[in-house]
């Protein structure tokens, strides 16, 4: 039987523009291109884990709008269960709105929307889906209280909680989410965000991984980019390099890191080879343009492993 996740977490079509420069206060400027694409990390990690082949539940909020139609048309023909992803009348779907300057780093304004909705009403869809679950994934796009109680639902009923820290506050680490999950895996900027700690050396990961420990997180999980992953549990620490690739776009690699760690978890899988193929998830997306459509497959993810063995 396929391992059962359940993902809590946002939705959101990216409104991507390409322009030339972002325009001064004040100005209007033509740009050179416009694309929608699903995104959000609720969403992207679900696709994630469906591809690797995870049976995927979703609870979330979409918008009584086109872009709400599209993303859930979208995350069903993913083999996502979208029958807890509600459809609210009184918000708007989320929306990222990325510029791409031809020179110079994205811009991205995040309209949480429906996502910002969450309440207790998706707290008890979640528990209704926790007792058929093996694991439940979630992210900090949603409301913190949302995640907490779904994280105390499902400690109460036995299931594993994985914390993607993505969209990490120090008020995350203040709400106390460090304790309430069973894997914390931030990447450095959130794990800066959450401990206040800088984390540019190895050394400095291992630090702060001790102290989102210390924090209450029994297991952490920290994304390095081309550096790879350190896990830090009661048994030590343990460092996984990165694979080496040519990457061509690294947005959503670590979306498809805690997803196939996630995944790899639910199917109990030791933790040692989780760490090896979340890298190699997380450096397959690497290869490819987008978040959603870079998401790897189980088998792709098995065929760059067999590869990097040199079979
Ligand atoms: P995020 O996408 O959240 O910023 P990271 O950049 O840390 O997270 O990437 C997540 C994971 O993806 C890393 O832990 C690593 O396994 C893989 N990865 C990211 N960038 C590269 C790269 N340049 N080469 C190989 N693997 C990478």
């Amino acid at each position: 039987m396929p391992p059962r996740v359940l993902i809590v977490g946002s939705i959101n079509m990216d409104l991507i523009v390409r322009c030339p420069r972002v325009p001064q206060r004040g100005e209007t400027l033509q740009g050179t291109e416009f694309r929608t694409a699903p995104g959000g990390k609720g969403a992207n990690q679900a696709v994630a884990c469906a591809r690797l082949g995870a049976h995927t539940s979703l609870v979330g909020r979409v918008g009584e709008d086109p872009f709400g139609n599209s993303l859930r048309e979208g995350l069903a023909a993913e083999g996502v269960d979208t029958a807890s992803v509600r459809t609210d009348a009184e918000a708007a779907s989320g929306v990222a709105l990325i510029l791409l300057e031809e020179e110079g780093s994205d811009r991205i304004v995040i309209v949480g929307g429906a996502n910002a909705r969450l309440n207790d009403e998706d707290v008890a869809r979640a528990r209704a889906l926790l007792r058929k679950c093996d694991l439940v994934l979630m992210q900090l796009e949603i409301p913190l209280p949302v995640v907490a109680a779904v994280a105390q639902a499902a400690r109460e009923l036995g299931v594993k909680t994985v914390l993607d820290a993505g969209a990490a506050t120090r008020a995350a680490a203040e709400a106390g989410l460090p304790a309430l999950v069973d894997v914390l895996s931030p990447n450095e900027t959130e794990t800066e965000a959450l401990t206040g700690m800088t984390v540019s050396t190895l050394e400095e990961a291992g630090a702060a991984a001790q102290a989102l420990r210390e924090m209450g997180a029994p297991e952490v999980v920290i994304k390095l980019g081309d550096r790879g992953a350190l896990w830090v549990s009661s048994q030590g620490e343990r460092y996984a390099p990165a694979f080496n690739v040519n990457p061509v776009d690294t947005t959503a690699a670590g979306d498809a890191f805690t997803a196939c760690l996630a995944v790899d978890l639910a199917a109990g899988l030791p933790g040692e080879q989780a760490l090896v193929r979340a890298n190699a998830a997380g450096a397959l997306a690497c290869l490819k343009l987008g978040a959603q459509p870079s998401m790897p497959t189980a088998a792709e993810v098995e065929a760059f492993l067999r590869e990097a063995r040199g079979e």
